[in-house]
């Protein structure tokens, strides 16, 4: 079948208003994000509902046409934007936004794959819930997005990752035929457990149309710091002490250095140092309670006040209200912005080690950069009570549209060599897409990526979902 007639079959599915073709109008869907990534689609399909889903995975399968399956487009790793031979048609979940249904007892809610994050966390908050994923981009990442890359952001440490707040899915298969597993139970051993196949999946194996997430109690009252701390291993002392004191009433604590504290007062407007003095290192710590007794605040103040003593924080400030708790994270969530705006070549890493090795894996890898690489501008933040760290750096000369620079694996070899040794993960966060498979390949063992091949066979034989991404 020519292209030309595909497309006309697959307008008849979704009708005009679901079909782009128009190559401006592409433009956003083939070029991803960060903007390395830039392919080619002879459509970009919107369909309305999963049995348009359905119907044209079909016709995709009957006609050997690769899909990629897009939420956002805010993915790091190039997953959701096509390749340049411009054969793979994008199938966009964005007309398929609804939230369903929250059932407040239940503390579910059920939406549709194209739920854009914020309008759940809205409907959630509606019904005295939340839904505590929380990442910079949830203005615009979706749930079938979010699902797809088992995203983490800056609640992990007391909720858990995307995967841990799923409780059901309903999935469009790579033959056209849908699985309703949208149940949310809590409990259910009836064989294994196939929704976290399609988890992390980065679209490889099927289309999420629909999910049943976990909803939690909404927080009543919320204490926010930003503390000065010496070094990183003070920063983990201090994580101890707030576990010992707040429990599980701890919902982040992010460690930051001082470099990306003045990348972010450089480039986003409006931003200003909230301590008087530099220091080197930082923790953002959130505390958060379903109740408000007006003794969060307090509470945060002693647990502090003992970290001072012990000589683990050096200075601290308080978020007074809701303003100040903004203007505190969006230092934090600004940070991939402002890199952005540099015209240096980031290379990015998004590492996970055990969190106690966090302190003595940050001094080693700054330093093996630094020999490799005289000049290394290392911006260091992250999700530290998760082990989790973008660990990034600027190599002092190279820039970023500069296509050598962009494609040498040489930094990052430094660091993943040393993530290697320390039995961490190279892709902690954002997964493999593209930009991944070849670490992929070199890093898991053989038993691990036989097993990914397996499985990738037996759900998609002909290969159709998302090719060349992942495996
Ligand atoms: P996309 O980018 O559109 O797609 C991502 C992958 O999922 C692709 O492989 C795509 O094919 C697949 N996919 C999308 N929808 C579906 C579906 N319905 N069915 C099957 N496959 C699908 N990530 C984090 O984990 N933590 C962070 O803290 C974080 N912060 C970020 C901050 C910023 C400013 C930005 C831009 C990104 C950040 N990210 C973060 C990365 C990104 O937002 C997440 O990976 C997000 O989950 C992607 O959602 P999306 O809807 O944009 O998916
Ligand atoms: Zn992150």
């Amino acid at each position: 079948m020519t292209a030309h007639t595909l497309i006309e079959r697959i307008a008849a599915i979704v009708g005009p208003q679901g079909l782009i073709t128009d190559a401006r109008d592409m433009e956003p869907y083939v070029v991803d994000w960060r903007g390395y990534y830039r392919g080619a689609s002879p459509a970009v399909v919107r369909p309305a509902d999963t049995a348009q889903v359905a119907a044209v995975v079909k016709l995709c399968a009957e006609t050997r046409t690769a899909i990629v399956p897009q939420g956002g487009n805010t993915g790091m790793c190039g997953a959701s934007v096509p390749h340049a031979n411009g054969r793979e048609i994008v199938l966009s979940l964005a007309r398929m936004g609804r939230v369903l249904e929250v059932d407040a007892l239940n503390n579910t809610a059920t939406v549709e794959a194209g739920c854009v994050l914020v309008n759940l966390q809205q409907a959630a908050a509606e019904q005295d819930r939340l839904f505590p994923l929380s990442l910079g981009a949830e203005g615009s990442c979706q749930i079938g997005g979010n699902l797809s890359t088992n995203a983490g952001g800056v609640n992990v440490l007391r909720y858990g990752n995307a995967r841990d707040l799923v409780l059901g899915l309903e999935v469009v298969l790579p033959d056209g035929r849908i699985w309703n597993g949208l149940r949310g139970l809590r409990k259910d051993n009836t064989g294994y457990d196939l929704k976290h196949l399609f988890v992390g999946a980065e679209g490889t194996l099927g289309i999420i149309t629909a999910a049943v997430l976990k909803i939690f109690p909404r927080p009543k009252s919320t204490a926010i710091a930003w503390t000065a701390v010496p070094h990183p291993e003070a920063a983990l002392e201090l994580l101890s002490v707030l576990r010992q004191r707040c429990g599980d009433r701890i919902s982040a604590f992010e460690l930051l250095s001082r470099n990306c504290l003045e990348l972010v007062l450089r480039h986003i407007p409006g931003t200003r140092d909230p301590l008087p003095v530099a220091y080197d290192w930082y923790v953002l710590t959130e505390l958060s309670d379903t109740e408000d007794n007006g003794t969060l605040r307090e509470e945060l103040e002693q647990s502090l006040a003992a970290a001072m003593e012990r000589d683990l924080v050096t200075d601290a400030v308080f978020a007074e209200n809701q303003t100040q708790a903004q203007a505190l994270w969006r230092i934090r969530e600004s940070i991939p912005e402002a890199a952005r705006a540099e015209t240096g070549m980031l290379y990015r890493h998004d590492i996970a080690i055990a969190v106690s090795q966090v302190p003595a894996f940050i001094r080693e890898a700054s330093t093996e950069l630094v020999r490799h690489f005289p000049g290394a501008h290392i911006i260091c933040f992250g999700h530290l009570g998760d082990g989790n760290l973008h660990y990034n750096t600027f190599v002092a000369g190279r820039n970023r549209d500069d296509a050598a620079a962009r494609d040498a694996h040489d930094v990052t070899e430094v660091v993943y060599d040393l993530v290697q040794r320390y039995q961490g993960s190279f892709s902690a966060e954002h997964g493999i897409g593209m930009y991944k498979v070849e670490e992929l390949r070199q890093y898991k063992s053989t038993v691990e990526m036989e097993l990914m091949r397996t499985v990738k066979h037996a759900l998609d034989p002909l290969g159709i979902m998302n090719p060349g991404k992942v495996l």
